[in-house]
């Protein structure tokens, strides 16, 4: 099946609506794709209702940012994708409401930074940017382009927002753990998002893999358009080794990311063939 298992809508930091998404999609020809918003389910029945009409089959889901403590006392960022959530009660739903919760506080103390910093930006200018329920930095850079600052999200988060820039505010996360078994207890299953921002190579990589499975991890995104193809192929190694899925996904995001498509990311991604089933699989046994 030609699918697509990370995918972005104006519900968080997309520029196209679930249901133009969707139409997208089945015009690139996909027959599977995931709707990976994050922080947020709002996006979820609209999307699938879409696909439903086109005939594709569609995974629910969100994308989680958490933290993971090394055994060096250190810690890692990763983006989790928690695949089969439905906006209806559930463990991992409840918190996905303390986690825009989180947003909302920080959002305003990022904007305070901005003006401290001379840009002449308000919420009110960040919420014009944003559709959905999970507003976040890449609203924020397009209120600052929309004012004429910045001509790309890219030159925004680049020395302002990027973690640790001028402007950067932390907000509240789940760890890693906290993550997967919340997925798990709502009836999901969890894939590490283009692993290659976990800044981990050999050993150290291979050990929070090995620690996040017993803890229930499905899989790892080991075809991403940030990966290259050597790195693809690496990560996919690496999964098989460890009885982890080797999935993949565009990352899609509309004009946000620039150069990305739907299905073949920069052009040359390919998502394993038969990764979008084994995930089905997987949820319909839970
Ligand atoms: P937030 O969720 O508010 O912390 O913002 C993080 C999100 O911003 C990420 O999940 C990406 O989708 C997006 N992002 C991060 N870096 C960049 C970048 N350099 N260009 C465009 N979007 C980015
Ligand atoms: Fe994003
Ligand atoms: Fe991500
Ligand atoms: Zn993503």
């Amino acid at each position: 099946m030609r699918a697509d298992l990370h995918l972005h809508s104006t519900e968080s930091d997309g520029t196209d609506t679930p249901s133009a998404l969707i139409k997208i999609c089945a015009e690139a020809g996909l027959e599977g794709v995931a709707l990976m918003d994050h922080d947020t389910l709002s996006g979820i029945d609209e999307a699938r209702y879409a696909a439903d009409g086109l005939g594709i089959a569609f995974i629910s889901g969100t994308e989680l940012s958490v933290d993971h403590q090394l055994t060096d006392g250190t810690s890692v960022k990763i983006h989790m994708l928690a695949y089969g959530i439905d906006p209806h009660d559930g463990p991992l739903q409840d918190k996905l409401e303390w986690l825009r919760a989180g947003r909302d506080e920080r959002n305003p103390k990022i904007i305070k930074n901005l003006r401290n910093l001379n840009y002449d930006i308000t919420m009110d200018d960040v919420l014009k940017q944003a559709g959905g329920t999970a507003v976040g930095r890449p609203h924020i850079a397009d209120a600052l382009i929309a004012k004429g600052y910045f001509s790309d999200r890219n030159d925004v988060f680049d020395g302002l927002l990027n973690d640790g820039g001028a402007a950067y505010v932390e907000r509240s996360r789940l760890t890693a753990a906290q993550a997967i078994e919340l997925t798990t207890q709502s009836g999901g299953a969890t894939v590490i998002a283009h692993p290659l921002t976990m800044g981990l190579h050999g050993d150290p990589f291979i050990a929070v893999l090995a620690d996040l499975k017993a803890t229930g991890l499905l899989g790892i995104e080991a075809h991403h358009p940030m990966h290259d193809v050597a790195l693809r192929e690496t990560f996919t190694e690496v999964a098989d080794d460890m009885g982890l899925l080797a999935t993949g996904g565009s990352d899609y995001h509309g004009t946000g990311k620039k150069g990305y498509s739907v299905g073949v990311g920069k052009g040359d991604l390919r998502v394993p063939e038969g990764a979008f089933e084994a995930i089905q699989k997987v949820l319909a046994d839970r």
